[in-house]
């Protein structure tokens, strides 16, 4: 490979990668902005082989152009914070179930086609509308001052919205052809704190394979700590460590391997390692890392 080519190549790459983090940010009305990386794809894309002087010369400069506009992104960031990106918010009772971010039968043969539609689209829109329905009931017991019911609903806010949080990481922590191990900054928490990927991976699915009675399997980053863990949950809350940020969990009930793996939990937390989308976990790790509070 000439030194251009592996230019180009580097120029699409930094390209993709600006994409990837804009998308990311959130940022939808940078129009101009857009328009200039997709440019720059196509302009890319269109370049064969053999590159003229000429063509360099038109990259480069159109790649500089692009690198000023973003680094002035990054100023105007530093500058107004946070702040002026729209994240969304959701409102009492205005949860919605996700969709999944892959067709029901992509995860096979580790996970049947049957058992995700009953797992997405039953059980998982049932958490979504018990969350929903606790936050209606304890808006209107604000509303009407009125707590007499405030264990009831405060127990069905922690089991639906947990149930609800929690399933919603674990599709995004799964993917087709999966599997493999961590790249980037959380390969190196992962060794620090557990000595190898292969202890974390030992200890992880130890932990999945006996919780008690039905649950979850999580890996969590402790901000206060600064340093990862894996924990067990029984049911969807209980023993949950709070103050914690969920990077990677596995759903444990008996719903999301019973119709295929019937009483062999083992062998579905061993498989499981075969669709884990690392990739998520990264960006999961690399955001709630950011969070920094003192240490006690
Ligand atoms: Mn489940």
């Amino acid at each position: 490979m000439n030194r251009f080519t592996q230019y180009v190549q580097e120029l699409f790459k930094w390209n993709e990668e600006m994409k990837h983090f804009l998308e990311l940010e959130n940022v939808r009305d940078n129009l101009e902005l857009w328009e200039e990386l997709d440019q720059l794809t196509e302009l890319i894309e269109s370049t064969g082989q053999s590159l003229s002087d000429e063509d360099m010369l038109y990259l480069q400069t159109k790649a500089e152009n692009i690198h000023e506009q973003m680094e002035s992104y990054f100023n105007r960031k530093r500058e107004a914070g946070t702040i002026w990106i729209a994240e969304k918010t959701v409102s009492p009772g205005g949860h919605t179930l996700p969709d999944l971010p892959y067709a029901y039968n992509a995860l096979e043969p580790y996970i049947s086609e049957e058992i995700m539609r009953l797992h997405h689209d039953k059980h998982h829109r049932s958490y979504v509308d018990g969350l929903n329905k606790a936050e209606l009931n304890l808006k209107k017991a604000r509303q009407n001052n009125d707590y007499s019911l405030i264990k009831h609903w405060s127990r069905e806010l922690a089991f639906h919205g947990s149930g609800h949080y929690l399933h919603t990481i674990f599709w995004q922590n799964m993917i087709p052809k999966g599997g493999g191990t961590p790249q980037g900054q959380l390969k190196g928490a992962i060794e620090n704190y557990f000595g190898s990927f292969n202890q974390f991976k030992k200890q992880f699915s130890e932990a999945a394979k006996q919780v008690e009675g039905v649950g979850w399997a999580l890996l969590v980053w402790a901000p206060r700590a600064r340093h990862l863990e894996i924990l067990q949950s029984e049911r969807h809350m209980l023993l949950t460590q709070w103050d914690t940020i969920p990077l990677l969990v596995l759903d444990v009930w008996e719903h999301a391997y019973y119709l295929q793996y019937k009483n062999n939990r083992a062998s579905y937390v061993d498989n499981w390692w075969n669709i884990v989308n690392w990739n998520d976990v990264e960006m999961r790790f690399d955001k709630a890392a950011e969070i920094k509070w003192p240490a006690f």
